[in-house]
């Protein structure tokens, strides 16, 4: 399989316009026209993992933070180990693209990972995003309604969570003169006509929006379609940061720490007692998700389990929540197991999905 049909099954889970703005996520180093053969994911790239995909013959490596995030002024391969790394990739004919804040704020990505991990129930988002949506309105002669709004929703328009096909229809009465040039689908041209028509009002993803626009004007009877498209600054259910969900049975803190440690294999955890004696309700964070503790607190989590907290942090939320650093890489790391069964449901040849075998995890814990 060539990497962009690869791509498009991430892009379709994780689009690339949902990622932070700041971020540099999509291909860092390559061509996606490649054949693939076989495929390495990875969270960071070094020259190990480079060297691990050509062995194993991987012409596309998938890691999850992007290796070009500054920009770069030279590719110094004496002094620099990123330049190094760029020169093996282009010499190896490996392509690296990389999904980052996309594959976080996505439903099932990094932290829903993390929270299938400690076993949650009841997953939601913690914060929504608020961007990436529009409504679109578009007037349809009443028989052409079903027709119009079928062609929209097939094209991504109207989901809502777990909803799909969601819309709102009103009638109304379309008026309208044709110019002398124009060729009306109904009434006379250069005559005021008055057709009764449907409003129909759907939610549209920003990333869906050419599409969805296209789709409609393809079976629309109109020569000149009228439609109005409205940004929203409303919450957007199908994107969010972190994920909040319970645990099937209350533990106690302790037992609590134990099950992160368990669970995310982890030889070291630091934390912040919480106010309470149980835990029942969960927030996560894959990363570093210190920004989301008031969205934990103000959800009620008894705990909140993410990575990258610092003292003040952990000062803010003593005897308030029980507040865990379980680690960057720990706690981003089972998304790789996802990325892996998306492709590998998707693949009509003989392409093998590995994950890398070592750790690029830069911490390692002291034991006396
Ligand atoms: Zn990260």
């Amino acid at each position: 399989m060539r990497c962009d049909k690869i791509i498009k099954i991430i892009e379709d889970w994780a689009p690339k316009s949902i990622a932070w703005e700041k971020d540099n996520v999509g291909l860092q180093v390559g061509s996606l026209r490649r054949e693939v053969k076989n495929i390495l994911l990875c969270l960071d790239v070094d020259e190990k993992v480079v060297d691990e995909a050509n062995r194993k013959n991987c012409k596309l490596i998938i890691s999850h933070h992007p290796l070009l995030f500054r920009s770069l002024k030279k590719l110094d391969v004496v002094n620099d180990k990123k330049s190094r790394i760029i020169e093996k990739l282009i010499k190896k004919d490996i392509t690296l693209y990389s999904a980052h804040t996309n594959l976080d704020f996505t439903k099932d990505g990094v932290s829903f990972q993390l929270a299938k991990k400690l076993k949650l129930s009841n997953q939601k988002f913690l914060v929504n995003l608020s961007q990436n949506q529009n409504k679109l309105v578009v007037f349809v002669p009443i028989d052409y309604a079903d027709k119009v709004a079928d062609a929209m929703h097939n094209a991504g328009a109207g989901m809502s969570g777990e909803y799909t096909n969601c819309s709102f229809r009103s009638i109304g009465t379309g008026i309208f003169k044709g110019s002398e040039k124009s060729n009306p689908r109904f009434g006379v041209k250069g005559k005021i006509e008055k057709v009764e028509e449907v409003k129909i009002e759907v939610l549209v993803n920003s990333f869906d929006l050419k599409k969805v626009i296209a789709e409609m004007k393809k079976v629309h009877p109109y020569e000149e379609v009228a439609y109005d498209v409205y940004s929203l600054v409303n919450e957007n259910v199908n994107y969010g940061m972190g994920v909040i969900g319970e645990l099937e049975n209350e533990l106690s803190q302790k037992d609590f720490l134990q099950l992160v440690t368990k669970s995310l294999k982890t030889k070291n955890l630091r934390f912040a007692q919480g106010a309470k004696s149980k835990i029942k309700k969960v927030a996560v964070c894959g990363g570093s998700g210190s920004d989301l503790l008031d969205a934990a607190i103000n959800g009620n989590a008894d705990a909140f389990v993410t990575a990258d907290i610092n003292y003040h942090t952990f000062q803010d939320a003593e005897n308030e929540i029980l507040l865990i650093d379980a680690g960057h890489y720990e706690t981003e790391i089972p998304a790789l197991d996802e990325i892996k069964n998306r492709i590998e449901k998707s693949l009509t040849d003989k392409t093998k999905v590995y994950k890398y075998t070592g750790s690029t995890n830069p911490i390692v814990f002291y034991n006396n």
